[in-house]
């Protein structure tokens, strides 16, 4: 870890401490949203890591960003309310127009435009992304957009959104990933003007909702590059996501290996601590070792996606390991607490609740299982 990451992580944990689990447990109890916690971050400049200086924000990289989100969970925090404006800023940064980054940027990086939303997923596709059905149609100086998608979080306390949508029919394009392109949606307008969105509940508060869109008008200057281009553009910011992601995942399994050794440690049973039972102890150093490896895969894919070389394999392997280390390090935390780890006011079982999403979204273990299986090693492909 540099000096520079070491200040960045202090003044990270630092705005933490000033959200402690009370203020999470209030929030998750009526699925609220953590407005207050996103807007220090805002202010504070963290989402703007990502953003380069000439546009206002700080210019460094992922490993950065990395550093952000790992304390921001490591502090016990919960960085899903606002992760997506790091990640999507990626298509924006590299395959924007000039004029679309001189619009966007500087206001996002000041905190006065949230761009915290990423509309991929739909209900009849699923993991095949490459059978949207959501359409953008051009007319004039729009394009026409209409379907569904589900699971686009955010949707409510954001003011932009990035869309894919297909432009040419899937059996029209050479390749099934040619033929969708993305576009910068405003849902500031949007909603009510061709757009609905529909809260829907999940296991944890993570504001997701469900989109409607019928025949929205979306100016065609909001077209992100190229036409039909889009699915290329969006893997870049989904490596972002990937990398991201696993280093929340690592934040949270330091957490919960920090607050299981605690508790291990202070709960005396039969007169002796329960950590002294290696029933109880071996479990929790288990984890912390496969944490630390899990790290190591996520420090690699962050160093090779900031110096410009392919990530794809490291990205997925690195949201795999971290999310099962993360999923692992739940388990045993709350196993140690016994009884304790059910109760509310431990948080054990809110972290818990929000660290097993990892395992499916934004990609499922089974996918990168896929990935790793027939991109890296070259075995054929089940579907
Ligand atoms: C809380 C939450 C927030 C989300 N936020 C967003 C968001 O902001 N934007 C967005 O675009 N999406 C979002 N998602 C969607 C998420 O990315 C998807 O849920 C995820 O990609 C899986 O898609 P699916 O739910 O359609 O599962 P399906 O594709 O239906 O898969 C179901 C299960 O089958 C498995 N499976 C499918 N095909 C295969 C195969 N060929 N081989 C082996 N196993 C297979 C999968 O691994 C999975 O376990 C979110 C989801 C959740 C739950």
């Amino acid at each position: 870890m540099t000096a520079e990451f070491a200040e960045i992580r202090e003044a990270v944990a630092r705005l933490c401490a000033d959200f402690p689990g009370r203020y999470w447990r209030e929030r998750d109890r009526v699925r609220a949203y953590p407005k207050e916690f996103v807007d220090a971050l805002a202010d504070s400049g963290f989402l703007a890591v990502l953003i380069p200086e000439e546009y206002g924000g700080s210019g460094l990289g992922v490993r950065a960003a990395s550093a952000v989100l790992e304390e921001v969970h490591r502090s016990g925090c919960n960085g899903a309310a606002c992760h997506a404006q790091m990640y999507t800023m990626g298509t924006l940064l590299k395959h924007g127009s000039d004029a679309q980054k001189r619009q966007y940027l500087p206001q996002i990086a000041s905190g006065g435009l949230r761009l915290q939303a990423f509309g991929v997923t739909e209900p009849t596709s699923g993991t095949d992304t490459t059978r949207i059905r959501t359409t953008a149609v051009r007319d004039g100086d729009f394009y026409r957009v209409s379907g569904q998608k589900v699971f686009i979080s955010r949707t409510e306390h954001s003011d932009l959104m990035l869309l894919l949508a297909r432009t040419t029919p899937r059996d029209r394009v050479a390749k099934p990933t040619d033929g969708m392109s993305v576009f910068i949606v405003d849902l500031r307008t949007a909603v009510g003007n061709g757009l609905t969105i529909k809260p829907l509940a999940t296991m944890m508060n993570h504001a997701t909702t469900e989109l409607f869109f019928d025949n929205l008008a979306v100016p065609a200057e909001n077209l992100v590059g190229l036409e039909g281009k889009g699915f290329g553009y969006i893997l870049d910011s989904m490596n972002v996501e990937r990398i991201l992601i696993a280093s929340e995942c690592i934040g949270d399994a330091r957490w919960f290996i920090a607050k299981a050794t605690a508790y291990a440690t202070e709960r005396q049973v039969f007169g002796r601590p329960i950590g002294q039972n290696q029933g109880i102890q071996f479990p929790i150093a288990r984890s912390y070792a496969q944490t630390e490896a899990a790290a190591l895969m996520v420090q690699k894919a962050a160093a090779l996606f900031d110096g410009g070389e392919k990530c794809g394999a490291e990205a997925n392997m690195a949201k795999m390991l971290a999310a099962d280390a993360s999923k692992e390090a739940a388990d045993v935390c709350v196993q140690t607490h016994g009884g304790y780890g059910f109760a509310e006011e431990y948080d054990v079982e809110r972290k818990f609740r929000e660290t097993r999403l990892y395992q499916v979204a934004p990609v499922s273990t089974n996918l990168i299982l896929s990935y790793i299986g027939t991109h890296v090693l070259g075995m054929p492909k089940s579907f």
